[in-house]
């Protein structure tokens, strides 16, 4: 008789907790997941995937209007109805939920459908819909419980909606206020706009996505802006107010806006709250996301945490990574497989921004700081696509070269299809390129993505 139900209890069902679960029950250990809504977490249910899909929603309307300069002439001016995108995305995100209950089954991990507490550091309870409680017991259990929109303190704030709500809102938002320059700020306003709506961005700070590439940031505030979003800086909500179906946004500098969709975008917490994280030992840090140590072990031995909730780099492929590396630490790799480890190094992101970003590596400031003397490679053009759409939008590539190896150290692209063309790149510069090497690579013509092995100008040492 095995001492415990499971070798593994994993908490959650978002990308980290059903990867490690997936890949554990491929390794024949008896596991178990639990879940109180969708499986998928953020990602697939109010993230990554249908923020995605409104994207796509959002470009079909710059293509409508690029296409007049390609000659064609529409009936009508196209309109978007909002309920056939709620309806079909909700169907889509659907088909989701199902391919990953499938994918557990396939791994023989038993799916426990209520709200996770840690009993002990061996026990988990969960409560049910019907409000009945299970125990289990198990070796080894993973927190992977993800992370949930934040709205700081300030009155009005209830008037607010956040990212989870966005997707369905009972009518489309003629006007909408974005408060937040991160990349969920900077994504709905692009989205949104594209989408039809009037979008004001107002972030506090200086220039909108802090942590990117300087010139990156006020190229893409600049292009947003010439889309016709409004993006105001330095702009400090002081609070909201019902006007009538409305909202008014008062502004630190005295002035208001009305808008019918106030959307927070300030950042993410971790879900830990109701968990018995105390009871059992687990120790968060100031901002509730749990604290680990090496190969993700919190402070509670046999408890271990990844993703979101450890509060890191809050992205879909890190979390999955994490989970991966996890498993193989935990339980060792298939017959024929390398171990895997986690390297946070050069992870290559996007924001879908319109236009949208791609970077990988470091940022021109962080490369002087790290390597020194530095070379940096820029190109800033009209795209081909727009010599006959009449679209103003212009697009920029930016390499930064560690001047005294050679090396590529950063990737950086704000255009069509940045996040395709730098995932290419990232496998490059994880690899070790030298510009020598993107220099004798032959580009393929006419895309925007040749620039890149096309750039000889050095812009600045
Ligand atoms: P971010 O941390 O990216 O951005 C939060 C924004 O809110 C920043 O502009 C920040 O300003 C501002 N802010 C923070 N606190 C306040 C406050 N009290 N008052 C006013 N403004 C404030 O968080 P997001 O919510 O945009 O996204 C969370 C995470 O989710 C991202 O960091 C990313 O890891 C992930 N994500 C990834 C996506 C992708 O891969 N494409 C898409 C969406 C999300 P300041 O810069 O001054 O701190």
């Amino acid at each position: 008789m095995p001492a415990f139900d499971f070798d593994l209890f994993v908490i959650g069902g978002g990308s980290g907790g059903v990867r490690a679960a997936r890949f554990a029950g491929q390794r024949g250990v008896r596991v178990a997941l639990a879940e109180d809504r969708q499986l998928g977490g953020t990602c697939v249910n109010v993230g990554c995937i249908p923020k995605k899909l409104y994207s796509y929603a959002a470009e079909y309307a710059e293509g409508f209007a690029d296409a007049a300069g390609y000659g064609w002439r529409m009936p009508a001016r196209p309109t978007l109805d909002w309920e056939v995108l709620k309806t079909n995305r909700a169907q889509s995100i659907g088909h989701l939920n199902g391919i990953y209950g499938r994918l557990l089954s396939g791994a023989n991990v038993q799916q426990i459908q209520g709200r996770a507490r840690l009993v002990d550091a061996n026990t988990v309870e969960v409560t049910h819909a019907d409000g009945h409680a299970s125990r289990h017991t198990a070796a080894v259990i993973l927190i992977a419980t993800g992370g949930r929109p934040w709205v700081p303190e300030l009155p009005g704030r209830e008037l607010a909606v956040v990212s989870d709500d966005v997707f369905d809102l009972p009518v489309f938002p003629r006007r909408l206020v974005v408060v937040g320059g991160g990349y969920i700020g900077c994504e709905f306003a692009s989205i949104f706009h594209g989408m039809g709506a009037e979008v004001t961005l107002l972030y506090r700070g200086e220039q909108i996505l802090r942590g990117f590439d300087d010139e990156v940031r006020d190229f893409v505030a600049e292009e947003m802006r010439k889309a016709g979003v409004d993006v105001r800086v330095q702009a400090q909500v002081t609070r909201i107010e019902a006007a009538g179906n409305a909202r008014r946004v008062h502004l630190a500098d005295g002035t208001t806006l009305e808008a019918d969709v106030v959307l927070y975008a300030t950042g993410r917490r971790a879900n830990t709250e109701g968990l018995g994280l105390e009871a059992v030992g687990v120790r968060t840090d100031a901002r509730g996301a749990i604290e680990i140590g090496a190969h993700f072990a919190t402070s509670a031995p046999g408890i271990y945490a990844l993703g979101d909730v450890v509060g890191g780099l809050e992205l879909t492929p890190v979390a999955l990574a994490e989970g991966m590396a996890l498993v193989d630490h935990l339980f060792g790799p298939l017959p024929g497989h390398a171990r895997r480890t986690m390297n946070y190094d050069d992870i290559p992101t996007a924001v879908f921004t319109h236009p949208p970003i791609g970077t990988v590596g470091l940022t021109e400031s962080a490369a002087r700081e790290k390597c020194g003397a530095i070379r940096v490679y820029r190109s800033d053009f009209r795209p081909l696509q727009h010599s006959l759409s009449g679209r103003s939008q212009r697009s920029l590539v930016k390499l930064v070269v560690d001047d005294a190896t050679d090396r590529v150290v950063g990737a950086h692209m704000v255009g069509a299809d940045a996040g395709e063309i730098i995932q290419g790149f990232a496998v490059a510069i994880k690899a070790g390129a030298t510009k020598a090497q993107f220099d004798a690579t032959i580009g393929i013509h006419p895309t925007s993505a040749e620039e890149f092995v096309t750039l000889r100008e050095v812009t600045r040492t």
